[in-house]
């Protein structure tokens, strides 16, 4: 590792070796090597149960950095992980033996008020781009999470709080930054690099490392918002995702069906008891959303109502940097939560012993739905709920007990519609990557593919393999 050499590999093609020493003598950025104090940190990802030993963490100071090192894994030909968040669910942003292309110091943020627009470095968190645009009053929407990196959640879509109002984080995309297979970097955007520039609005990571995103921002301040709890009975969960659909547009709501944690605000002789913990957000005038609001509080006597006008980033409260999880999952789509299904979601989380096991269910619609299903690679812009099903393990022979269960969660769910949401996908083979681009978009994914990184050099994803 510490010498740059060449060989010459069984296909006969020269291969640069990579060498810490010549990487920290090129690069500005952070180099981190597996002796490094700093390493076992630097290779951990949100998750738990993912023990991948990078040979190298390169955290690049700039996009001319990020070009260096993708021409070295082109050119070294090991495996290349790029990393935002880190948040991804099934451990891509770590390799094992190659190179984390890790993009959290490049944080850049520059907000044209007055324009409503903002040039967003990939590193930034949800959470820390909201906080900055909440000082104008703004708002990019995102997911329910504020350590999740913009880098990943744009490019599979982005599904949150003010989807049904003002659409998914890729349709208030503007441009583009990427720096490509063949270590170029370009601007993408409607009028340049079209193709690239539709691709990335859904196709993952597919195409390049974005370095910075420009996206539209929107008039978001006081928001009526937070956390409503009512116990989880069949007739509560129907009439939860009844009241959702038929509530307006400035409401999006995410209702998770759960055993109760033992959170502080709810008596001990709760914990363990079915819940709907509703995270809703009405993003408009308050009087509003207390009326938009009523009908859920009316489901049932809310064993805890947190609702109240706030301060949208207050959606995001403070997050514990040392919880990993170890959990498997399922994404789908419904298209609808009748009494019966909502019968079969309660058993199903009723008799599972998982420490945690969980039924989120997003309504979806809205402005989301609006926009062409073929304007962007994310397609499912006529789904009308979005689940994902979720048990937490403990160990391997846990963790084939719960992907056991969430398989037969989900085929007793199962509307006839095997398509699914990219973010959410675990390691779960071809098949699965293809449900996420239902329709031509997977064809048409897989010329662009072909065209800005023929040789698969990003492949460490939900991968789109280059048409033949
Ligand atoms: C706790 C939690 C909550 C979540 N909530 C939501 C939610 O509410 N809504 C939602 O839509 N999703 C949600 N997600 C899913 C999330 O959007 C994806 O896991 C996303 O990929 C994470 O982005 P990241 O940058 O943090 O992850 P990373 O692990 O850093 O990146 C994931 C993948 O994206 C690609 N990638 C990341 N950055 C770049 C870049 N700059 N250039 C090129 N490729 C890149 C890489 O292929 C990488 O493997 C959640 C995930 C978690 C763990």
């Amino acid at each position: 590792m510490q010498m740059n050499k060449i060989n010459t590999l069984d296909n006969g093609v020269a291969r640069k070796e990579v060498s810490v020493k010549e990487l920290r003598a090129a690069l500005n950025g952070q180099v981190i090597a597996p002796d490094d104090v700093s390493y076992a940190a630097a290779r951990s990802v949100f998750y738990g149960g993912i023990d991948k030993r990078p040979a190298v963490i390169v955290r690049a100071a700039d996009a001319t950095e990020v070009s260096y090192v993708v021409l070295l894994a082109r050119e070294s030909g090991v495996e290349l992980a790029v990393r935002s968040g880190g948040h991804s669910t099934a451990g891509h942003s770590v390799t094992e033996g190659g190179i984390v292309l890790d993009l959290s110091d490049m944080r850049g943020l520059q907000i044209d008020a007055e324009a409503r627009t903002a040039w967003a470095e990939t590193g930034l968190t949800a959470g820390e781009y909201t906080t900055a645009a909440a000082a104008y009053g703004l708002a990019t929407g995102f997911g329910d999470t504020a350590s999740v990196g913009i880098g990943g959640i744009t490019l599979g879509g982005g599904v949150g709080y003010l989807t049904r109002k003002h659409g998914l984080t890729i349709d208030h995309l503007l441009a583009a930054d990427v720096v490509t297979a063949d270590g170029q970097l370009l601007h993408t955007d409607a009028e340049n690099h079209a193709d690239l520039f539709w691709a990335l609005r859904g196709g993952g990571g597919n195409f390049g490392v974005a370095t910075r995103f420009q996206y539209r921002l929107h008039p978001v301040d006081t928001v009526m918002g937070g956390m409503l709890i009512l116990p989880a009975t069949p007739e509560v969960v129907a009439g939860f995702i009844a009241a959702a659909e038929a509530a307006p547009e400035e409401l999006s709501t995410i209702a998770n069906v759960m055993a109760a944690p033992p959170m502080p605000f709810l008596p001990a002789e709760l914990h363990g008891k079915l819940i709907v913990m509703a995270m809703m957000v009405y993003a408009d005038n308050v009087e509003a959303g207390q009326r938009a609001l009523a009908p859920f509080r009316a489901l049932a006597t809310p064993l805890a109502d947190m609702l109240r006008p706030m301060h949208y980033p207050e959606m995001y409260p403070p997050e514990d940097n040392s919880y990993h999880p170890t959990a498997v999952g399922h994404t789908m789509f419904m298209d609808h939560v009748d009494q019966a299904t909502a019968e079969t979601i309660v058993r199903y989380i009723q008799e599972s012993d998982a420490p945690m096991r969980v039924a989120q269910l997003r309504v979806l619609g809205g402005a989301m739905s609006r926009v062409p299903v073929e304007a962007t690679a994310f397609a499912h812009r006529k789904q009308r709920i979005m689940a994902g099903l979720v048990a937490f393990y403990t160990g391997p022979e846990d963790k084939a007990k719960r992907e056991a269960w969430v398989a037969e969660f989900a085929a007793a769910l199962n509307q006839g519609d095997e398509s699914a949401y990219v973010n959410f996908l675990g390691e779960e083979g071809e098949a699965r990557v293809r449900a996420a681009y239902p329709g031509e978009t997977w064809e048409r994914l897989r010329g662009i593919k072909a065209h800005y990184d023929p040789t698969n050099l990003f492949r460490l994803n939900q991968n789109i393999p280059p048409a033949d």
